[in-house]
């Protein structure tokens, strides 16, 4: 048996415990040993002595003798349960809520002295202790302190304990994996020996301790380790360099209106040398809203079409894919074909286009998720670019790039900007190109809030913008009027604004069809209408660059990020622009906060920073949806040296090529993913 084969096996393997218990451990995910020692203890009780009922403490945890006189289980389903006790010939009575009346007859046996523990509390001139667990029904069981476990529920808090110390005793010495000079950052902490002390309930202490942190680092090296072998075996699969010159990149280039940024011109250096590699690309560009990503992806696409390729460029909306077909047949000349592929287009023109790209006749594809149903067969697929998807998890970027068959490389564009310490931990399994700087003539958004009240003053700014020939976008978190929801509506606020805009105003939301749709972003885009109203589907990519402010209804209902993609709409022209935030009065703190900090910054990468430390990692830019795990014990606000610590060594052992054999239980411990059986 390998030593990690005890860690991850069931519960039955502990002795004593029987079908009844582990049924209880899995209504709390708690299906292996492994899981069972995540489950930290919440306090450390004092059982060495009982608290007299005389000096019981309001509101603090205690432990006390009584004796159980007379059950009253209500009928009622909301009203708790009580048990009527006396202690030292007092009356103390026991509170119950949710606990089933067999296990309250089994710990608060009638007439029987016992000693439990719980809250303190005081009601009606009365003691009560609210959902008390038992401690021992003699007083032999109280040896020593205890540890408090959130699961007792037909489980004694001294049983629970037990398990414990059983399972404590069972597990086998761990092969250190880490390095002697690594662990004595740790000061020579070992595994076992912190998973022991981490249950020796006493955060204080413990918080900083080289136990904790030592486990803590496991956890964030395993995963980031796994990340970067995912990484290494994409690149180990070898394919065909691409061939190209960079005569027509800099034709091209040269009848662009604006000159190229710095950050833009590295990424795109990073990208051709992907290219010519015999390794396989898998890059991700992370670049804030307006940074200018789309003309870096379409040289990549240009290179690789040069060298003989066909390119697939895939976006989340139908909107954006239009908007980047029409750029992209702008920009280049009639020796590159390209095609849209979108739900709009009919029968017989989709069959055409299936037919053309396995025969080699359109270069440049592009299209949303549709591009990747089986039917659609390239005749020589060398890229795949996909803009805008950062909810994509890593088991979907593996598949991805198992997609387009060897020769074909892979490129991701991010608008969302992610907090440093969080780079490798969702993007670990890419190689990684920033681009930070803005192009020069952008002017800063400048933001505002405003009450709802004050719509009037909004309305007057908006039509001598108007009157300046721009236009503006009007956000409404809702599609229609709700009776629930105290929102703005789109629909209605199209209504309400069409009168004071000269009928010149556009609605677009999720729920109109597209051809509709359609007709009302070329009108904006043709300055036929100066106002669109829209929920947040014009959130991604969408680039007007006439628009030049923003007004966002109900601006408190989205997250920080979201509101700074929405900004992101404005400002990509060279006009001075203007996004403004519209509440009603009553805002929480944490919502004020969030608006100071959009007020303040304007780069996305800072701002996320601040989001995550307002919210949490778990929260931050919607990445709860890309199946993103959450670390047991890992913050990377917190340990943010220890993440810092983790991608250094992972570093270390990508460059010196290491053997992961010693790391073979950390991984198989930490990461269960199927993953692991191809890499090691
Ligand atoms: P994003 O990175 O959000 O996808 P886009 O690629 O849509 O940004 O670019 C936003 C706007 O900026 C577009 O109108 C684009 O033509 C323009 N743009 C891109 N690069 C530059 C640059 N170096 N200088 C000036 N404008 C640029
Ligand atoms: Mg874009």
């Amino acid at each position: 048996m390998q030593d990690y084969e005890y860690l991850l096996s069931s519960l039955d393997k502990i002795k004593g415990i029987g079908n009844k218990t582990i049924q209880l451990f899995l209504r709390k995910k708690i299906k292996t040993i492994f899981d069972l020692l995540w489950h930290l203890p919440i306090s450390k009780i004092e059982t060495s002595k009982t608290t007299d009922i005389k000096d019981l403490q309001l509101g603090k945890t205690q432990s006390i003798k009584l004796t159980p006189l007379k059950y009253n289980f209500p009928r009622v389903r909301k009203l708790p349960n009580k048990v009527n006790c006396m202690s030292s010939g007092e009356k103390i009575d026991c509170i119950f809520f949710n606990s089933y009346e067999g296990y309250i007859k089994k710990i608060l046996p009638i007439n029987q002295k016992v000693i439990v523990f719980g809250k303190i509390g005081y009601y009606k001139s009365k003691y009560q202790i609210t959902n008390p667990k038992l401690i021992s029904e003699t007083e032999d069981g109280l040896i020593k302190d205890i540890k408090n476990y959130s699961l007792t529920e037909g489980l004694t808090i001294t049983k629970y304990n037990k398990i414990i110390e059983d399972v404590f005793k069972a597990i086998p010495t761990l092969k250190e994996w880490h390095n002697e000079k690594l662990l004595k950052k740790f000061n020579n902490a070992r595994w076992n020996e912190s998973i022991k002390k981490i249950h020796s309930y006493d955060y204080e202490k413990l918080k900083n301790s080289h136990y904790l942190r030592r486990l803590i680092f496991d956890e964030i090296f395993a995963n980031f380790l796994i990340s970067s072998q995912i990484r290494l075996k994409i690149k180990k699969i070898k394919k065909k360099k691409k061939l190209f010159n960079d005569q027509i990149k800099n034709k091209y280039l040269q009848k662009l209106e604006f000159e190229l940024t710095v950050d833009q011109k590295n990424a795109i250096k990073d990208i051709e040398k992907d290219l010519k590699s015999k390794e396989r690309m898998f890059r991700l560009i992370q670049g804030d809203v307006g940074s200018g990503k789309t003309i870096v992806s379409l040289i990549s696409a240009l290179n690789t079409i040069k060298s003989g390729y066909q390119v697939a460029f895939m976006v989340p909306t139908e909107i954006l894919a239009k908007q980047h077909f029409n750029f992209s047949s702008n920009f280049f000349d009639s020796s590159i074909k390209i095609e849209l592929l979108s739900g709009k287009v009919d029968y017989s023109n989709k069959k055409k286009i299936i037919k053309d790209l396995e025969n080699k006749k359109i270069d440049l594809i592009i299209g949303t998720h549709s591009l990747f149903q089986k039917k659609i067969k390239f005749k020589k697929l060398g890229l795949i670019i996909i803009d805008e998807q950062h909810k994509f998890g890593v088991n979907q970027r593996k598949e991805l790039s198992e997609k387009g068959g060897n020769d074909c490389d892979v490129l991701v564009m991010s608008a969302t900007p992610i907090p440093r310490t969080m780079m490798m931990t969702i993007y670990g399994d890419m190689d990684i190109t920033l681009i930070k700087d803005k192009p020069k003539n952008r002017k800063e958004i400048k933001t505002y809030s405003k009450l709802d009240s004050k719509i009037n003053e909004i309305i007057n700014f908006a039509n001598k913008e108007i009157q300046n020939g721009n236009q503006i976008f009007w956000v409404c978190p809702l599609i229609e009027k709700s009776n629930k929801l105290d929102q703005q509506s789109a629909v209605e606020k199209n209504k309400f604004l069409q009168k004071y805009f000269n009928n010149r105003v556009g609605l677009i939301h999720g729920s109109i069809e597209k051809d509709k749709k359609n007709k009302v972003l070329n009108d904006f885009l043709n300055k036929k209408i100066d106002v669109l109203v829209s929920t947040t589907v014009i959130e991604v990519g969408i680039d007007f660059p006439n628009a030049t402010v923003i007004v966002i209804e109900n601006a408190n209902k989205y997250g920080l990020s979201q509101l700074h993609q929405l900004r992101g709409r404005v400002g990509r022209g060279n006009k001075e622009s203007t996004c403004i935030l519209i509440f009603n009065s009553n805002l929480s703190q944490n919502a004020k906060k969030r608006i100071n900090i959009l007020k303040n910054l304007s780069d996305g990468f800072d701002i996320s920073e601040e989001d995550m430390k307002l919210r949490g990692y778990g929260d931050i830019l919607g990445f709860k949806q890309s199946g993103l795990k959450k670390f047991k014990l890992a913050d990377p606000i917190l340990h943010r040296d220890l993440f810092e610590l983790a991608e250094a060594e992972v570093k270390k052992i990508e460059i010196n090529n290491s053997s992961l054999g010693n790391y073979y239980n950390l991984l198989k411990l930490y990461d269960r993913a199927s993953i692991i059986n191809d890499i090691i």
